[in-house]
């Protein structure tokens, strides 16, 4: 734990020191569970977003992307069951006052359940070496088999418990359990209240005239609200999709972890509208999607894994998590969901308009079924960054600091370097530079000696360093640096442009889907 719990500091320390994540606010000591993106992070929080609304919208003939508002009619989160349903399990611990969300203390124990499960993964796999079949151990050791019916069993329950709103029983786990507060190791527990998640602000400037409105805790609704608009104008035929992305906010109960958790977070979503009856085949469809989007920047298979609900959503009748391995363990990345024709059908309720579709196909009206695909931007963020910091031991023995990001997604795609301050280096790097811009984001650096400032690149995520020296003047070629192998080469200046292109080209990575 106290390993995790280091890796993550250096996380958080190495986003701020190298402008990619700072506290918002910071100057007034901050603001809880909001933050702000520097010049660094907001590149990488486009280049995830432009990623995946190419893979999304762009790539796919029958998905289109709409800009819905923030601010949506209130009547919106009564028909979508926000109002009423929108809450999450709080719990205190009476003497160190710090606020918990139940189930996520009762995931959390089982979270640790998993971490043994991993462990004994690990030593097996030593000690069998090559001959180890990971697949086999876990379907036949016993001691495997021991921690995970437990989890099963407990996950079970509480899913149970929170369908039914029995919290009495939520809070009796929690004591069975014997589940500390983290904080204080303190098992001194209030009992378990539900807590809506919803900001409510008005609209309107006079005292009379306000209405009481609810910024969205989702950006999903305004998908739903526009459905009819953009299949008509859209002249889109079942089965089609629309994508957005765009803030959301929610009043979240715990937010100790960074952006995994904020208050204020934008969201990534699909909504897919099909014929009522082939929702499970299409759900089967979008979870093989979207992981294989998630492969395709070579995170490593083994970071990601499948978890499938035990308590559904009310407007569900399948629903997986796409978790990740973050630095405290693994958690939701991204949700999967078979919304049913919940939502079409209770906005057709509450607005008293049709929102059904005509198929000429079948040659009838229905209210189409909807599969969701929804991911935090800011969580992949999280992940692809935390993925990506190492601390390397190098050969001569000294470490060095690389934050080797997909080269698609890092914010600065190369650093030019004129070896020397004079000479020309500088003028020749210049131009280099002037002629680069117009494809990628590409920056200059001459302070300190060259190998400090490779060091520097390595830190931000640089893939490439493209170093002028005085063989440039006289032959035009240049060396470029990759920052992951750090091996060098000799190019010729004329093919700079297109050696980057090809590592960072999102068709090049796209294409592995
Ligand atoms: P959790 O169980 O972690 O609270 P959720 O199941 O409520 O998440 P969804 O409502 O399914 O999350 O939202 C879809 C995605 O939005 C999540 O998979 C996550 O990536 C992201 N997300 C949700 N809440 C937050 C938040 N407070 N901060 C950052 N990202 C979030």
């Amino acid at each position: 734990m106290a390993k995790q719990d280091d890796d993550f500091k250096k996380v958080i320390s190495h986003a701020k020191e190298y402008g990619y994540v700072f506290q918002s606010s910071e100057i007034y000591d901050g603001l809880s569970a909001v933050y702000d993106y520097g010049q660094n992070g907001a590149e990488l929080k486009k280049n995830i977003r432009d990623y995946w609304w190419k893979a999304m919208v762009q790539l796919n003939d029958n998905i289109v992307g709409i800009d819905a508002a923030i601010f949506m009619h209130p009547t919106t989160w009564k028909a979508s069951g926000h109002v009423d349903a929108f809450n999450d399990p709080l719990i205190d611990n009476k003497d160190s006052k710090k606020r918990y969300r139940a189930d996520v203390l009762v995931e959390d124990y089982v979270g640790k359940l998993d971490a043994k499960i991993e462990k004994e993964v690990a030593k097996a796999k030593k000690r069998f070496g090559d001959a180890f079949d990971k697949e086999q151990f876990l379907a036949t050791n016993p001691k495997v088999a021991e921690y995970k019916e437990r989890g099963d069993a407990i996950l079970k329950r509480l899913g149970k418990s929170l369908e039914a709103e029995d919290l009495e029983d939520v809070k009796a786990l929690i004591e069975e359990l014997d589940i500390a507060c983290p904080m204080s190791g303190s098992k001194n527990w209030t009992d378990v209240k539900q807590f809506n998640l919803m900001f409510g602000t008005k609209l309107g400037a006079s005292t009379e005239n306000t209405t009481d409105l609810y910024l969205r805790p989702e950006t999903a609704q305004g998908i739903f609200v526009n459905f009819l608009n953009v299949q008509k104008t859209g002249r889109m035929k079942i089965p089609f999709g629309i994508a957005q992305t765009g803030k959301a906010f929610r009043n979240e109960i715990v937010a100790r972890q960074f952006i995994f958790r904020m208050r204020e977070f934008e969201q990534m979503e699909m909504q897919f509208f099909v014929q009522p009856g082939t929702q499970k085949e299409w759900y089967e469809v979008w979870k093989e999607k979207r992981m294989k989007w998630h492969l395709s920047l070579g995170l490593g298979a083994d970071n990601y894994r499948f978890h499938d609900h035990e308590k559904l959503a009310h407007y569900a009748d399948a629903a997986t998590d796409i978790e990740f391995r973050f630095p405290f363990g693994f958690k939701e990345l991204e949700g999967i969901h078979s919304r049913t024709d919940f939502d079409l059908a209770s906005h057709e309720e509450f607005s008293n308009k049709k929102l059904q579709y005509f198929d000429p196909v079948e040659n009838k009206n229905y209210v189409p079924y909807v599969l969701e695909t929804s991911i935090g931007l800011d969580r992949m963020f999280l992940a692809v960054f935390s993925n990506a910091l190492r601390e390397e031991t190098l050969e001569n023995g000294t470490t060095r600091t690389v934050l080797k990001l997909p080269a698609v997604l890092a914010p600065v795609k190369a650093a030019i370097l004129p070896l020397v301050k004079k000479d020309g280096l500088p003028e020749l790097a210049g131009r280099i530079l002037e002629d680069l811009k117009w494809d990628y984001n590409v920056s200059y650096d001459e302070k300190d000696a060259v190998g400090r400032r490779y060091r520097r690149q390595d830190a931000n995520g640089t893939p490439f360093c493209i170093t002028v020296d005085h063989q440039s003047l006289e032959d035009g070629t240049v060396t470029l640096r990759h920052r992951d192998s750090m091996e060098q080469e000799r190019i010729k200046i004329a093919d700079v442009n297109a050696i980057i292109g090809k590592e960072t080209d999102m068709r090049q990575w796209l294409k592995r889907i």
